[in-house]
């Protein structure tokens, strides 16, 4: 057997070339979406808190604006390569196609260790990359927000080093701020709000009772975390946990509380009394009925794809499961909400803050998570109203309803 390609921009490319299929894409149009529009590296230094200079890399890819600016999250990860920040850039642009949101698709990336690096560190590090890349962002140009290990913090910093450059406040220039300068109510939990609304769907279709559930979550960040509290809060049982670290399983449950203050004092969740310590990869085969990958790309390959034994793969993780992976999944009777959809809850929110910081006025809590659910909803629909029709998986649906969109914006304003 050939070793599987596990290059997230090819993989990208691929997807494109499948749904494709369906829908008679036209040739000019394929060849368009298989390749970013335009992608910046930049090279920075940065004094380090011993007196040293360091110089990093960081890369801002744009893939598509035929619906409206570039949107998408700034990863900060000692692996980003610029292929990764590529498919990336990519994904987003599918993302706002499939929840039809007026963006196409950015991505951004410094190649760093967050973990080593100090607050005043990386905040000098945001600075620098934003002041690098500004020539081509903006609040109607390209719009960053957070990803893996950048947070509302980060964005602050961001937001405000642009500010500074144009001479005025740009809140509208980043997403995913702290709430006084700018930040939507319900922006941190939307990612996983919007997971488990399409969650609920998913179910329903499948007639699978949420209540008693278990489920299984790998990455406990941002999305993890927050996704195991609101589906404990609908019934469903959290049996397995990971980070980086490693993982914990319980079958009859794990208390989430227990697991937060274990993971202030040690920093993971990884040797929880109570719980069996498992591997990352282990996680991935339990007998659960759920399983939600919310980590990094690549984590469901075709070498273990055959031992998922989840009716549901919810992915809040952009790009956890390969082509192959997908194909094995989909023989097996296994649901797969693709990350697209699945995790869009995030940008979806971003484009209420940004909307609330054009008009400059704000909304409550109540009515951000309204709309997203409306969002969500809606989206499901059309996604799975596609898989029929075509009869596939739901992942080549979401790329049939994204696609059809974009190609319809290419097409009218004379690109093909
Ligand atoms: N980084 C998130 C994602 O991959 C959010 C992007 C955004 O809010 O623009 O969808």
């Amino acid at each position: 057997m050939t070793k599987e390609n596990l290059n997230p921009f090819e993989i990208a490319q691929q997807q494109i070339s499948e749904a494709g299929k369906y829908i008679s894409l036209d040739p000019a149009i394929e060849e368009i979406l298989k390749q970013p529009k335009r992608v910046l590296e930049v090279t920075f230094p940065v004094r380090m808190d011993d007196g040293t200079v360091r110089v990093f890399k960081g890369i801002r890819s744009q893939h598509n604006d035929a619906i409206g600016p570039y949107k998408g999250g700034v990863r900060y990860h000692p692996d980003v390569t610029v292929d990764e920040v590529k498919a990336l850039s990519m994904w987003m642009t599918f993302k706002c196609g499939v929840v039809g949101l007026p963006y196409g698709g950015g991505k951004g990336g410094v190649i760093c260790n967050p973990k080593e690096l100090s607050q005043g560190e990386l905040q000098r590090i945001s600075r620098a990359y934003i002041e690098a890349i500004a020539p081509i962002i903006g609040p109607d140009k390209d719009i960053p927000a957070p990803d893996v290990y950048t947070n509302a913090q980060v964005m602050a910093w961001m937001m405000d080093a642009y500010s500074r450059l144009q001479g005025s406040n740009q809140f509208g220039v980043v997403t995913g701020k702290p709430i006084v300068v700018g930040g939507s109510l319900g922006r941190e939990k939307a990612t996983a709000q919007g997971c488990v609304f399409v969650i609920i769907k998913a179910a329903e279709k499948l007639g699978l009772d949420l209540k008693g559930a278990a489920v299984a979550i790998q990455g406990y960040g941002n999305v993890g975390s927050q996704a195991a509290f609101l589906l404990n809060q609908l019934g469903c049982k959290i049996v397995a946990l990971s980070d980086s670290r490693g993982g914990i399983y319980n079958p009859d449950g794990i208390d989430l509380d227990k697991v937060s203050e274990h993971k202030s004092s040690t920093g993971s969740c990884v040797n929880l009394p109570g719980s069996r310590s498992i591997t990352n990869a282990e996680l991935l085969e339990l007998p659960v009925d759920i399983l939600i990958p919310a980590a990094l790309e690549n984590q469901i390959t075709a070498d273990n794809a055959a031992r998922v034994k989840a009716k549901v793969v919810a992915e809040a993780a952009n790009g956890p499961t390969t082509p192959e992976a997908s194909r094995i999944l989909y023989a097996n009777g296994i649901t797969v909400i693709p990350d697209i959809l699945a995790n869009a809850g995030g940008v979806t929110v971003s484009y209420f803050e940004w909307v609330q910081n054009l008009m400059h006025y704000y909304w409550s809590e109540e009515e951000v998570f309204e709309k997203l659910r409306t969002n969500m909803y809606n989206a499901f629909d059309n996604v799975y109203a596609a898989s029929q029709q075509h009869q596939v998986d739901l992942r080549t649906g979401a790329y049939i309803v994204a696609i059809s969109r974009i190609a319809e914006a290419i097409k009218v304003r004379g690109y093909a």
